[in-house]
């Protein structure tokens, strides 16, 4: 990586897409593989991940969830056992059909999600309603046969984790999903500082196969919103097509009910569109892979920077992530363009003079001034700076979210808005199918999500009737 190669990034503002996808590829976050469709994921990415699932992980497990496993491979004949799930995923199936030399009796879907395997499990484990509520989730990766991939946005093969849930009753089951939507809200918010709308889908929207579909939805720099995280509440369908029963207390055998979740690595594809900028990718600490890079600035006094900046490392690693970049071989600026292109939130130089001024010089990679720092007391000092860093880059993102959110009472003014402002554009709906697929095929935008507890006033942005709801429209990856 040289200066010159980071200036060959294409502006952010001027070529998002192409912005995007050499972001992703300089930062060496992913690469393209032999298998069309389907990325690497390179370390400094999977830290990414590795990061996320930490911190979901923490909340699952305090919230009562343990992880399990399950096949890769999903007989043909329970896909099928759920009507509306099958033909939801079929389109993008990979199938099994020889294993060695011997041709497959019946076909193996590579699972393109996990219910049709997990839940003929769960009518083996679950008899009583003492074996309720099962709170079972797995880590691992899906494959969807997709036409058209972009890097972590849309890839044939994605990491997520897969919650499967099954409970004694329908209201348990509503409020799962719901505590799953405030996790997904936390990680989104607090630690990847992406503002999102939460709410559900409309029926059009669902995931195939759900009563209900809880979603999280963040409104990307190029004004198109993506959908970031779900949470479905599925009722009895899959327990009825994989007859999961348990005695309740009644003595009535009863079907549980069930929901499925998940977050995947489409979430870093989000990262890099929300924060980043000309120079590469702009991290919150929360996520950052190192907290601090120090940078020495070698010159007549090697010996005595090296050793400051290594005890530096050394107080400052207690409490942060930190990198010393004391390779030789490159020179400071060198560094500065690499670490930046990284999106590292906090750099630290130590020359000779700041050596005998018992200081570091800080620079903030979101931008502001250089600024001196006392080595005495520096631990709090970045430890502050973190804290301001993550709290602005939630408020850009939601002051740019915000600024790009209108209401427009017609379908007319539906499409003026996505021309000239981008982004959300709230309206009231009757929900009507009709209604919903006119505003979807007059604008190019489709229906993101219906707030919770938000009692809709007015008329139907098309037919004029009384609304029953607020719908978020926007253009969507
Ligand atoms: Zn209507």
């Amino acid at each position: 990586m040289t200066e010159r190669e980071a200036s060959q990034i294409p502006k952010k503002d001027e070529n998002f897409s192409e912005w995007y996808t050499a972001v992703a590829l300089k930062a060496e976050l992913a690469d393209y593989s032999p298998v069309r469709g389907f990325m690497a994921i390179r370390p400094y990415g999977y830290a990414l991940w590795e990061g996320m699932q930490a911190w979901l992980d923490r909340r699952f497990k305090d919230t009562g969830h343990v992880s399990a496993y399950f096949p890769l491979l999903v007989p043909e004949s329970f896909l099928q056992k759920e009507a509306e799930h099958v033909q939801g995923f079929a389109p993008q199936v990979a199938w099994v059909t020889q294993g060695g030399d011997e041709k497959l009796s019946e076909r193996l879907a590579v699972r393109p999600t996990s219910e049709a395997i997990i839940l003929p499990m769960y009518a083996k484990w679950i008899q009583s309603y003492r074996d309720l509520p099962v709170l079972l989730l797995q880590w691992n990766s899906v494959v969807r046969w997709e036409r058209a991939t972009r890097l972590f946005l849309r890839t044939a093969e994605f990491l997520w984790h897969e919650g499967h849930t099954a409970h004694r009753t329908a209201e348990d089951a509503d409020a799962e999903c719901r505590l799953i939507l405030g996790i997904y809200r936390d990680l989104l918010e607090d630690v990847l500082a992406i503002p999102v709308l939460t709410g559900i889908k409309s029926k059009s929207e669902r995931f195939a196969g759900a009563d209900n579909t809880y979603t999280l939805e963040a409104l990307m720099p190029d004004g198109q919103a993506i959908q970031a995280g779900t949470s479905h509440f599925l009722g009895q369908n899959f327990a009825k097509a994989f007859n999961v029963k348990f005695l309740d207390s009644d003595n009535q055998e009863k079907y549980i009910w069930s929901t499925s979740w998940a977050v995947t690595t489409r979430l870093i594809g989000c990262l890099i569109m929300a924060h980043g900028d000309d120079r590469g990718l702009v991290l919150p600490p929360q996520i950052a892979p190192y907290h601090i890079v120090i940078v020495p600035i070698l010159g007549k006094e090697e010996a005595k920077v090296l050793a400051a900046a290594r005890d530096l490392a050394k107080t400052l690693g207690t409490r942060f992530r930190v990198k010393l970049d004391d390779r030789d071989a490159y020179t400071p600026g060198w560094k500065f363009n690499e670490w930046e292109l990284r999106g590292v939130p906090v750099r630290l130089e130590v020359g000779p003079r700041d050596v005998a001024a018992g200081q570091a010089v800080l620079v903030r990679r979101s931008g502001g001034a250089k600024q001196a720092v006392p080595v005495n007391g520096i631990t709090d000092a970045v430890g502050k700076v973190l804290d301001e860093i993550q709290k602005e880059l939630f408020h850009r993102a939601k002051a740019y979210r915000d600024s790009h959110t209108t209401s427009a009472d017609s379908v007319e003014a539906i499409v003026r808005a996505l021309a000239e402002v981008k982004g959300f554009v709230k309206v009231g709906w009757c929900e009507s199918q009709q209604c919903e697929d006119t505003i979807r095929e007059r604008t190019g935008a489709s229906p993101r999500v219906i707030p919770l507890d938000e009692k809709a006033r007015g008329n139907c942005v098309v037919c004029g009737k009384p609304a029953k709801a607020w719908v978020y429209y926007a253009r969507a990856y």
